[in-house]
């Protein structure tokens, strides 16, 4: 599941910062994810809950802030906002679109008791 595998990679980045900064316990996780980011919610934080057990985000509180998807056209240099990928330009149609943000799933900040 891509959820899941989003979940172990972050929890893995968290188990990294513990070491580094040794704390022992994570209280609440703030998480941008982006709107282009495929990623499902509900699914998401349901991996989080399973596979946080016996680490150090075990029962942390995990908030999810959701980054609007934006994109820049190659053609006309439109910026917009994108809602989803293969949306073409709201301005000349093109299809030729950079993603300039909505792609990111990433820690933003960590409580630590
Ligand atoms: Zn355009």
């Amino acid at each position: 599941m891509h959820e899941l595998s989003l979940v172990m990679h972050l929890l893995d980045v968290v188990e990294e910062q513990a070491r580094q900064e040794t704390f022992q316990r994570v209280s609440a996780l703030d998480v941008e994810v982006g709107e282009l980011a495929a990623v499902e919610l509900e699914a998401f934080r349901h991996c989080f809950e399973v596979a946080s057990s016996g680490t150090v985000a075990e029962g942390a509180t995990l908030r999810l802030a959701c980054i609007p998807g934006s994109a820049c056209c190659r053609a006309c240099a439109a910026r917009f906002h994108l809602p989803g990928l293969g949306h073409p330009c709201p301005q000349c149609g093109s299809t030729h679109l950079e993603i300039v943000a909505g792609r990111e799933l990433r820690l933003r900040a960590l409580e630590v008791c």
